[in-house]
């Protein structure tokens, strides 16, 4: 028995097969909430699969849920990959979760963010069927460029960091995105996550239906740097995500007086106010067209 507890709906019909995870990060509990909504709706009949093979992962750090955090050891979507050794708790659920994401065609990862702000999906960069099952969520805001971003670190970082989910998903095969469903305590962020699942499965033409939360006016921004928190200091506002910073402004200030400007017009993006020091800050992007 493993220690990632999934539930499977198999529709007996060939078609593709989607996972839902939540609770990647423990106190990130839209997901779940979501997920659980949709297994009772599956579950009493009002919702019947017609296509393919759904798996759902209510809550894929246990532990960390139980505790309410982020994480126990270490953070389980970083240098997500099945070579990773190590004795913590989340290296534990490693394998499976890989062995999940390898079996599956497309992935829908639930998350929440700590910064004040509104639900956007963090896109991989330039595959057109994953543009479009982004776009098809109901969701009118998109990130790309995580990977590019922490390459561009004002630190080292080690290669298999930006590792998660969904990068470990498009490398072995998949589609896959991340819904970052809004602030941790948004009281909209499980129905943003049930429409998503809902209209993910309808866009895979595995459930009747029409997608009846999907807009137009899309934003994109393309995420170029990743700003580590190196010593102690603080961003030079309450910065929202998807805050509009002019270049040359100032984003953040150590104490020594060192300062962080905007390299171009662009955008913060999941800004930290409570960064430790050493820990990931805030992100920098610029205004951009889907990745093709
Ligand atoms: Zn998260």
């Amino acid at each position: 028995m493993g220690i990632v507890k999934k539930i499977e709906y198999d529709s007996g019909v060939e078609g593709k097969s989607l996972v839902v995870l939540g609770a990647v990060h423990g106190n990130e509990k839209c997901g779940t909430q979501a997920i659980l909504r949709m297994a009772k709706e599956l579950d009493n009949g009002c919702l019947k699969l017609k296509h393919g093979t759904l798996v759902m992962v209510p809550i894929t750090n246990q532990k960390a849920y139980n505790q309410n955090v982020r994480f126990v050891d270490r953070n389980l979507n970083r240098q997500l990959h099945p070579s990773h050794q190590g004795k913590g708790y989340e290296d534990q659920i490693n394998s499976e979760l890989c062995a999940i994401l390898e079996s599956t065609d497309v992935l829908l990862d639930l998350h929440s963010y700590a910064s004040q702000g509104g639900p956007f999906i963090f896109l991989g960069g330039g595959n057109q069927a994953e543009n479009d099952f982004a776009k098809a969520l109901g969701v009118n805001d998109f990130v790309y460029g995580w990977q590019e971003a922490f390459g561009n670190a004002n630190t080292q970082v080690d290669p298999y960091e930006s590792m998660g989910t969904t990068e470990y998903t498009r490398y072995v095969g998949g589609i896959g995105v991340t819904l970052e469903c809004g602030h941790h305590y948004n009281d909209d962020a499980p129905d943003v996550g049930y429409k998503a699942i809902i209209n993910a499965l309808v866009h895979l033409q595995m459930l009747e239906g029409e997608g009846s939360f999907i807009k137009d006016d899309y934003r994109c921004v393309h995420m170029k740097l990743a700003f580590y928190k190196e010593k102690a200091g603080k961003l030079a506002k309450q910065w929202k995500h998807y805050d509009s910073v002019k270049k040359g402004q100032v984003l953040a200030e150590y104490e020594d007086d060192k300062k962080i400007v905007a390299p171009e017009d662009g955008y913060i993006i999941l800004p930290k106010l409570d960064a430790e020091i050493g820990k990931e800050w805030f992100f920098f992007g610029v205004g951009s067209e889907f990745p093709d």
